[in-house]
């Protein structure tokens, strides 16, 4: 049988989508076939199927009875009690080959176009030298993809890329998690903040790349913070990007649009300052991706700060701020825009190697307002850990955003919380009158809010 390997792989899953499908009501072998084919994206040979269910059979996990369609006998296949057990017995076993495939997908994707020979070859002359890593340290050896001199290692993938493919590599891993997680279904027009940090530019240069494969248009964001010389580089990084790629771009200027700049605002409140801006910004974008039309709101949070959000998160025991933090919060009863986080899984380093290998106009300086916390701290603690262990923050964010995150919500995201800010109609904390957003306005141009009316 051709592809025999790729079969005898799969032989446990196709029988538990068997009885997946089963679950829902009968079905012929001809409609399972079906089915299963569609899930795996390629025809299982045409036996195949009978091997399976012959089997499950067998074992007392479905009967069958004979009918006719069109004249023709069919036989019609029903899922047993002894079958739904078995099934639901499987919820542990699912979820472990999940993160199983999920390994083997990371390695075998860095490697990938290269032969088997070449991968047992390669393999064996980096465990020669006892290398933990299939790429030496300090080397990075040849290209996964093409076998010439690599220009990055990527130790959590076990791989090394050249120029031209890293790129490729980089952006059909970004499509693969905004698959994974549905970002872009249904989407017709994306709004990208772009800061013209690293982050925020490849960001708007992978999706730009992917407009064809998404049929989506792409229209970039920035917001004219007004800190001084640190706003004008940022805008001019932005504008060049734009202007590169070709796409729509849209410079807001906070103070001509909501009256006050970041400073201003900061000095009002005398909060952090990065909470503070984190509050304006946040909500300035939301507002300038409705004007845009679009109906997703991009924005370029990586890996290692999703990582250390949720370590600070778990440190202050802050779960109602974990409960929020998610790669895509849905459009609702108080925003027209779903909002997404496409480079959550990617690590800030595999960013900035995308922007300098594709040469793109990054605003280098930083901001001159940056709270200097605990948050670097746990940041460089959190590298120390990657450095030892490739793959932690990926797994820590990961298993975060899959099984902590979403028991985090059932908890404590619920709609009835959310209250309406009787300024401008966005959402409030429960028991709140007025949103953060508000309350931060109202301070910085003087006009003062009654105490404890903030969200
Ligand atoms: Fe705002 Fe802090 Fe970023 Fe400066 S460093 S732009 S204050 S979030
Ligand atoms: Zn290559
Ligand atoms: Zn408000």
């Amino acid at each position: 049988m051709r592809g025999g390997r790729r079969y005898r792989l799969l032989r446990g899953i196709v029988s538990l989508l068997v009885l997946r499908y089963l679950a829902e009501g009968e079905e012929c072998g001809y409609g399972l076939r079906r089915r299963i084919s569609g899930v795996l994206g390629e025809a299982l040979p045409p036996g195949y199927i009978y091997v399976i269910l012959k089997s499950l059979r067998g074992r007392g996990l479905l009967d069958a009875r004979e009918g006719s369609r069109n004249g023709r006998r069919v036989v019609y296949y029903r899922i047993t009690d002894s079958g739904m057990d078995f099934l639901l017995r499987h919820r542990g076993a699912v979820e472990a080959g999940r993160r199983a495939i999920e390994e083997l997908t990371r390695f075998l994707e860095g490697r990938g176009g290269e032969s088997a020979r070449g991968d047992r070859d390669r393999h064996q002359t980096y465990w020669r030298r006892g290398a933990r890593c299939a790429v030496p340290a300090g080397s990075p050896g040849r290209c996964a993809i093409c076998g010439r001199p690599a220009a990055v290692r990527v130790p959590y993938a076990n791989a090394s890329f050249c120029e031209e493919h890293y790129p490729q590599w980089l952006e059909r891993r970004i499509r693969r998690v905004a698959d994974r997680y549905g970002m872009f279904d249904g989407v017709r027009r994306v709004a990208v903040a772009v800061s013209g940090g690293k982050d925020s530019v490849s960001l708007l240069h992978a999706l730009a790349g992917l407009r064809g494969d998404y049929g989506f248009e792409v229209v970039g964001i920035h917001l004219d913070l007004g800190i001084g010389e640190y706003s004008r580089a940022s805008a001019e990084a932005a504008r060049r990007n734009f202007e590169m790629l070709g796409v729509e771009g849209r410079i807001v200027d906070l103070r001509a649009r909501y009256g006050f700049s970041v400073p201003e605002a900061v000095r009002a409140v005398r909060r952090p300052a990065c909470s503070t801006c984190g509050v304006v910004k946040r909500y300035a974008l939301e507002e300038a991706a409705e004007d845009a039309g679009a109906d997703a709101l991009a924005t370029g949070h990586n890996l290692d700060d999703v990582a250390q959000f949720v370590m600070m998160g778990y440190q202050s025991g802050d779960l109602e701020g974990l409960a929020r933090l998610r790669p895509v919060i849905p459009a609702g009863r108080h925003y027209g825009v779903r909002s997404v986080k496409p480079l959550f899984l990617i690590y800030e380093r595999d960013l900035a190697e995308y922007a300098r290998i594709r040469g793109l106009p990054v605003a280098g300086a930083e901001c001159p307002l940056r709270d200097r916390t605990s948050q670097g701290f746990i940041r460089r603690k959190l590298l120390e850990i990657e450095e030892g262990m490739p793959g932690f923050m990926l797994r820590l964010v990961q298993e975060f955003a899959d099984g902590v995150q979403p028991a985090l919500a059932e908890r404590y995201l619920r709609e009835e919380d959310v209250g309406t800010c009787r300024i401008c109609g966005r959402p409030t904390s429960k028991g709140r009158e007025i949103c953060s957003f508000c309350a931060i306005r109202a301070r910085a141009l003087g006009t003062g809010v009654a105490p404890g009316a903030t969200g």
